[in-house]
């Protein structure tokens, strides 16, 4: 047995593939260049404040528990179903729109908008369902040999899901509702892949299915980060050692095998097998050098937005703010169509903010919150420069302020601001891009960059930037199918 393992990155998909290796009797080892384990899953601790990072809530929860049973573990973190799913404002808008599970609730929402709502949702949400049942199987939980392969696959489609892949998420949804407030209220799941909804595929809307009826969105007692101390548990008890500040920036190759990978301080780090962590498309053209994987051709492929986000520790309660919310402009359509050619629309952002300390009291001292902030924004191809930051800050806590009816700027008693080149920085995201690689056709299923190496049979990838994609789930999933990888190498 090739017994010992590097992983390289302590995200979601290298904390889970660790412990999957772990369990099957491998030696296990981490090397992650940050002081702190989960990668963009992470957590700020500052001025008695604690925030989530990046991800506040996900989806496919039985993904996590087929992980704990693959593992022979129970959950090491507890699930809190969020229902409304979520809160959505409109500019100059007074209403509060809850998006409930219960699609008659939810109908309830809209009876001035969108009177057949209900009758309307129904049939959408079976569209969605069927696309659900047909796609995600074949294209998400699989892992492909070659191009061929993949193709054979999707030939199974029911090609009755056909005209789909000629329209784009918003379309497919206009043609569902006519409502302004519908439309744009459902197609905001689009950007949760890191794109807008005139540029993801229409395919994707079976994410609405995800939504509202198979599974819902879930947080995590505690916050989020409760997930990765809780693999970090389970990784402890397996004897996987994690050696933080620790950076591979090179390698030694012999006879078609990696050697041994070389980190910031000069030290080598040899096993038979290695896991990449790192974006799997980065790390090939940063690290191992690879032609195809140059910052001109990675400038070349298509990436997901960047996200500017912000922590604020405010010394008041928020009691009209719903855990997480989505503050929309009036010029949603120009503003998604726009944001990522015209860093000028910044003026009037959508953006998304969670009260973390609203079920978790623990998260910020007596009489206080603690907020965190996400607006989607070109990424550093498109705007490399961030020195405008505190402009812009400040000009959605104006926002915020006007919409809630409070103003926080005087209780604000601490502030972080990340702009996508600290996301660059701390985590090698290429031009600071939240979720990597976007989802597009020609970048998904054996399209993606490959969770096996093309010229060393003893590396293999785990990741957002590989498959099947980004998000948690996803993270889990991929460390699934490359373990499976793993597990056939065989050594000659
Ligand atoms: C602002 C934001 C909000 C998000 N919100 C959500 C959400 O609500 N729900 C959701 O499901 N998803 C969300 N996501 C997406 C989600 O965070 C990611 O898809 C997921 O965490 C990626 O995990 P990963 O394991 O692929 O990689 P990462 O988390 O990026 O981990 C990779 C690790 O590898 C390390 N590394 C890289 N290169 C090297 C090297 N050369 N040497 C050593 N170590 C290295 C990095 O430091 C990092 O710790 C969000 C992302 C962002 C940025």
């Amino acid at each position: 047995m090739n017994n010992k393992v590097l992983i390289i990155g302590s995200g979601i998909a290298g904390l889970s593939a660790a412990l999957r290796l772990a369990k099957r009797g491998y030696q296990v080892e981490i090397v992650e260049k940050n002081s702190k384990a989960g990668g963009r899953l992470n957590q700020l601790k500052k001025d008695g404040f604690t925030f989530d990072l990046g991800p506040s809530f996900f989806s496919m929860t039985y993904e996590f528990e087929e992980f704990a049973r693959d593992c022979n573990i129970e959950m090491p973190f507890r699930f809190i179903e969020l229902d409304p799913l979520y809160s959505v404002h409109f500019n100059g808008n007074p209403k509060t729109y809850r998006l409930y599970k219960d699609i008659h609730k939810l109908a309830e929402q809209f009876k001035e908008e969108e009177p057949d709502f209900e009758a309307k949702m129904e049939k959408y949400l079976k569209k969605c369902a069927q696309l659900f049942d047909d796609t995600v199987d074949v294209v998400i939980k699989s892992n492909f040999d070659s191009i061929f392969d993949y193709l054979m696959h999707l030939i199974k489609v029911n090609p009755a899901h056909l005209p789909v892949l000629f329209r784009n998420f918003y379309q497919q949804v206009e043609l569902h509702f006519s409502s302004k407030e519908v439309r744009q209220i459902l197609s905001l799941v689009a950007f949760f892949l890191g794109r807008t909804p005139f540029d993801t595929m229409a395919i994707y809307t079976l994410l609405s299915h995800t939504e509202f009826r198979h599974n819902g969105y879930y947080n995590v007692e505690g916050g989020m980060y409760a997930i990765v101390e809780g693999l970090l548990r389970e990784l402890k008890k397996e004897n996987v050692q994690i050696n933080y500040n620790t950076e591979i920036i090179s390698y030694k190759e012999n006879k078609g095998k990696l050697e041994h990978f070389i980190d910031n301080r000069g030290q080598s780090w040899k096993a038979d097998l290695f896991l990449v962590n790192g974006d799997a498309a980065v790390f090939r053209g940063k690290v191992l050098d690879r032609k195809q994987f140059s910052t001109k051709k990675l400038d070349k492929m298509s990436w997901t937005m960047g996200y500017l986000t912000f922590y604020l520790g405010v010394k008041t309660k928020l009691p009209q703010v719903d855990h997480h919310n989505y503050y929309l402009g009036s010029n949603f359509e120009d503003y998604a169509r726009k944001v990522q050619q015209d860093p000028g629309t910044l003026q009037k952002p959508y953006y998304y903010v969670n009260v973390v300390s609203k079920y978790n009291r623990e998260c910020a001292p007596e009489g206080c919150e603690s907020l965190f902030f996400v607006c989607p924004v070109p990424n550093l191809l498109q705007k490399p420069d961030w020195s405008d930051k505190d402009r812009i800050v400040d000009s959605i806590i104006e926002d915020f302020s006007g919409r809630i009816g409070q103003d926080i700027k005087p209780d604000i008693v601490s502030k972080t601001v990340f702009t996508p080149s600290d996301w660059e920085k701390q985590f090698h995201l290429h031009r600071g891009t939240g979720l990597g690689l976007s989802h597009k056709m020609l970048q998904i299923g054996a399209f993606r960059p490959s969770n096996v190496d093309e010229k060393f049979k003893n590396v293999f990838y785990a990741g957002a930037s590989t498959v099947p994609g980004a998000g948690l789930p996803m993270g889990i999933i991929s460390s699934k199918l490359a373990v499976e990888r793993m597990l056939n190498f065989k050594a000659e």
